[in-house]
């Protein structure tokens, strides 16, 4: 079956993830690592985030993916056999120097970063031959160039199939270090092409009102799940390590069930996965480069910003004697009807008839972030399930 490898920010992000039906997630050490500025795994967390994600048979990916100049050398070699001694089951990496130290002295699965671009089946070929067991490719290949590729190798190939896109040829960019003196390639990316310019042409300003962005839009090949599985690409990766638990709940669980639905009855419900998805996922999103060249259609040439969702209000933290204990996250009220959204169970849904603080006086409204409060529910919820407003 294919692999569907989510990411997670930290270890709670890498439950959730694996509860909600991630085959594997990757995951950054406090070394070597892009997106330095995630809550990064300690060793002891790694070695607990393992630990977990074998008991459900999901394996877990570290990046060591920056590209590193010589001050970014030492402690490597140490830190690999460290990995390998907490249970990690591969490393995601673009440096040569690092594959190489990786293979000589450890066990550990080497995969190829998307950072290094392999495009083309002679660069995959190159990397299968020094003993990489996979290639992540890079998201500017089209579905016509996947199919000849793979076609013509069988090195294990993992493809992007949501998240966040990069308006470079991932992540080769200095925009970032230009606007903001961090480097994109060591883990600091800004996200400068998100931001939000004039467009002067001349001495003329002519964005008329909106501020104009060079970003990409996220991507979401929901549609393309049939031609990776027929193809027998290896996995399907999910980007945003720094994305919140319930879009990862979301994003996860909306594709476990295209993919699984797919294997049972060769067709998915694609508005109905879209639609889950849409619940989480705050960007506009296009097929990116999946049906060749990008179009103004794949561009985000106008920001609309990234409001988080307002549906999503609470994160289930227990279910005692017909109460479920919440953690709030945003505004509702009494009279409101709530959705639990769980890893197995269908959406189920029921209007508010009863809130209690801790002291188990009444409350009618819940407006403050991280308040604790019990709801009664008609049904029982499990911790990890997540709540929305309908
Ligand atoms: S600033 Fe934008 S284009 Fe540059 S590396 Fe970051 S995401 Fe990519």
């Amino acid at each position: 079956m294919i692999e569907l490898l989510a990411p997670a920010g930290n270890l709670e992000k890498l439950k959730i993830a694996v509860l909600y039906g991630a085959n594997a997630v990757f995951i950054g050490g406090k070394e070597f690592s892009l997106r330095s500025r995630a809550s990064n795994f300690t060793l002891e967390d790694i070695k607990e985030g393992c630990d977990f994600a074998h008991k459900f048979n999901a394996k877990v990916h570290v990046t060591t993916n920056i590209i590193p100049h010589n001050n970014n050398l030492e402690g490597l070699k140490e830190y690999l056999i460290s990995l390998e001694k907490c249970g990690v089951d591969a490393i995601i990496c673009a440096s040569l120097y690092i594959m190489n130290t990786a293979l000589k002295y450890t066990n550990l699965e080497v995969h190829v970063s998307t950072q290094d671009s392999a495009a083309n089946v002679e660069a995959i070929n190159f990397y299968k031959q020094i003993g990489c067991k996979r290639v992540v490719l890079a998201r500017e290949v089209s579905l016509t160039e996947l199919k000849d590729i793979r076609s013509k190798t069988d090195m294990d190939i993992e493809v992007f199939i949501h998240g966040g896109m990069c308006s470079s040829y991932s992540g080769r960019c200095m925009l970032s270090n230009e606007m903001s003196n961090r480097d994109a390639n060591r883990g600091g990316c800004a996200h400068s092409c998100r931001w939000n310019y004039d467009l002067i042409n001349g001495d003329k300003k002519i964005n008329d009102g909106n501020y104009f962005s060079l970003a990409s839009r996220d991507l979401c090949a929901l549609k393309y799940i049939p031609d990776f599985i027929d193809n027998n690409i290896t996995s399907l990766k999910i980007e945003g390590r720094m994305k919140s638990t319930h879009y990862i709940a979301t994003v996860v669980n909306a594709y476990r069930r295209a993919i699984d639905e797919y294997y049972k009855y060769k067709t998915i419900d694609y508005e109905k996965y879209d639609y889950m998805i849409k619940k989480a996922e705050n960007r506009l999103t296009s097929i990116g480069f999946y049906n060749g060249d990008p179009g103004v259609n794949e561009h985000l040439y106008i920001n609309f910003g990234e409001e988080p969702s307002q549906e999503y209000v609470g994160d289930v933290l227990d279910y005692m004697d017909g109460y479920m204990i919440m953690e709030v996250k945003n505004y509702f009220t009494i009279d409101d009807t709530l959705e639990i959204f769980s890893p197995k169970e269908e959406l189920r849904n029921f209007k508010i008839t009863e809130i209690l603080n801790m002291d188990n006086e009444k409350v009618l409204v819940c407006n403050h972030p991280n308040e604790i409060v019990k709801i009664k529910v008609p049904f029982s919820v499990l911790k990890y399930d997540f709540v929305r407003k309908l």
